[in-house]
């Protein structure tokens, strides 16, 4: 029997409830998709990170410094100049966000015991890094990132230089091989089995991140063989490049993580509970 049958004055009470139920549920929807969103923002970021070190292997460029830095830059700049979706700064805000919650999530400072050996920066370097790099190319729309953290303007200034050496360095190194004709190299995108993983692997083939990326790396750059990006489950929430089969791989377990962690890191689903 409907609850609100039982007597005329509960109805407004029910309807009210009911309405407050739906709007919950509605937030939730929202949330949850909010999750896959920011899930995808890293996983276009990590794309083009791995593109980098692809590149760095198939083209034969030369690395100064750590490899991981240069392409954490190389990911940034791509975001920032080349990627023509509406929302590549959200991808990089959400990115660097990612690196920074990483980084509190390991011990509260981002320094665990082997972090100063690890080819990786510490995380949260590798996320002021980007915020720098960001508020560098665009202080106008990215001013308020790097307030948020803690940036002083001293430093978004200097980090318009910063922006500059990497952007010229990558854009020397690159130039050799840019495609001057309609030529486009042959990269084919594979999502293997997605077992549990299967919302993963359809927001996104929905979302087009490893065919873009191919597309765009395709058209861009003389490769000297074929390569392939890969979806797949790793076992583990990572991303490689895998020199030896010329091709990018993207783990399923990835895109979970940075869901979950956009739950209950960032919003703080499970905080309150209970
Ligand atoms: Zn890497």
């Amino acid at each position: 029997m409907n609850r609100c049958a039982a007597a005329l004055a509960a109805i407004f009470t029910c309807l009210t409830l009911g309405a407050i139920g739906a709007q919950a549920q509605d937030e939730d929807n929202q949330v949850l998709a909010d999750a896959m969103a920011f899930a995808l923002h890293d996983a276009a970021f990590t794309m083009y990170h791995e593109i980098g070190h692809l590149l760095v292997g198939e083209l034969g460029l030369p690395v100064l410094g750590k490899e991981e830095d240069a392409v954490d830059a190389l990911a940034t700049i791509w975001l920032l100049e080349f990627d023509e979706s509406d929302d590549s700064y959200d991808a990089l805000i959400d990115a660097a966000d990612g690196w920074y919650f990483n980084a509190v999530n390991s011990t509260g400072s981002g320094v665990d015991d082997f972090s100063y050996y690890d080819e990786h920066s510490l995380d949260i370097q590798r996320a002021y890094a980007m915020v720098c790099m960001m508020v560098g190319k665009d202080p106008e729309a990215f001013g308020e990132t790097a307030d948020i953290y803690e940036l002083d303007t001293d430093q978004q200034e200097a980090c318009g230089y910063t922006y500059e050496q990497a952007l010229t360095s990558w854009m020397t190194l690159l130039d050799p091989h840019l495609t001057e004709d309609d030529s486009v190299a042959s990269i084919e995108v594979v999502y293997d089995e997605a077992g549990d993983y299967e919302d993963y692997a359809r927001a996104l083939k929905d979302y087009r991140i490893m065919e873009y990326a191919a597309e765009t790396v395709a058209a861009s750059f003389l490769l000297p063989g074929p390569v392939t990006f890969r979806a797949t489950q790793c076992g583990e929430p990572n991303a490689f490049y895998d020199p030896s089969a010329s091709e990018v791989i993207y783990c399923y377990e990835m895109a979970e993580h940075m869901f979950y962690m956009y739950l209950y890191d960032i919003v703080g689903w499970g905080d309150t509970a209970n």
